[in-house]
């Protein structure tokens, strides 16, 4: 694969398991021409992973990316992104990109997690929703699509990570007209303000999914409404740096997509699938 490329990975820095150096080696010897990291935004509302990205935290961050990029200039292309979180509270200057993605629910006052396992999401779904599997999916949709008035965002993370345990367990049927319905609004409403969506292979080798985000009638009005593809596997440990790539290209040429986007020194760009 030419101009091999993943702009979604996680590192030491928040919740995944390698260190940026170790990811940028393993990137080398698979042959990727650039890999972009993504931290998790600092969230104040969750206790656990984003903590190391609290500043300074994420002045280290980036002067560790910084770094790499430094070092190994002229090997391979090393960019500094962020995975931002919806309802985080963090300036986002001195990135190279920016990926937005929601990950939780305002519901009242609260801020639920709902990027979780099986059991809880059925908790989620019983506790805020009254059992009903498909207004959560609906609450999700209409939380995505006002995405863009909490900030700019180059490109769109997990269209549809609520289908995440699809593969294990029902939560709403994706073929109901009234699902598909949500999830196209979203994108219509979402389409001019944020170029970008990724097709993200993470669930798969996470979840055990056997389809990446989002699905083949998802990618079709994706690229009805203009938006460009990146490919990216959600990395949280480089052994699955580009897992299910492959699987990506071929739904991208299904639907119709001829090219996909990278990053390069001079912004994206389109190359061909
Ligand atoms: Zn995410
Ligand atoms: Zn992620």
């Amino acid at each position: 694969m030419e101009n091999l490329q993943n702009l979604h990975m996680h590192s030491t820095f928040c919740d995944g398991r390698d260190t940026p150096e170790e990811t940028v080696k393993v990137a080398l010897k698979r042959g990727f021409s650039g890999i972009g990291f993504s931290s998790h935004s600092y969230m104040y509302y969750t206790p656990t992973f984003a903590t190391p990205m609290k500043a300074p935290g994420d002045r280290a961050y980036r002067a560790e990316i910084r770094r790499l990029q430094r070092v190994y200039e002229g090997r391979i292309d090393v960019f500094c992104g962020l995975e931002f979180d919806i309802f985080s509270q963090v300036e986002v200057d001195d990135y190279d990109y920016i990926i937005g993605s929601v990950h939780y629910l305002k519901i009242g006052d609260e801020i639920v997690a709902f990027d979780r396992s099986a059991a809880v999401v059925k908790d989620v779904i019983d506790t805020y929703f009254g059992g009903d599997g498909m207004a959560y999916a609906l609450a999700y949709y209409r939380t995505l699509a006002t995405l863009p008035q909490y900030g700019k965002f180059d490109i769109l993370g997990h269209f549809d990570i609520i289908t995440k345990h699809a593969d294990q367990v029902t939560f709403f049927d994706e073929d109901d007209p009234v699902y598909r319905h949500a999830a196209i609004e979203a994108a219509e409403a979402l389409a001019g303000k944020i170029p970008l969506f990724e097709v993200n292979t993470g669930a798969m080798s996470r979840y055990g999914r056997r389809v990446p985000y989002p699905p083949l009638f998802l990618l079709r009005e994706l690229r009805r409404l203009g938006f460009g593809a990146v490919i990216t596997s959600d990395c949280h440990d480089n052994r699955y740096l580009d897992f299910g790539f492959d699987t990506a290209r071929a739904l991208l040429a299904e639907a119709g997509f001829r090219e996909r986007y990278i990053l390069t020194k001079n912004g994206f760009a389109a190359v061909s699938l």
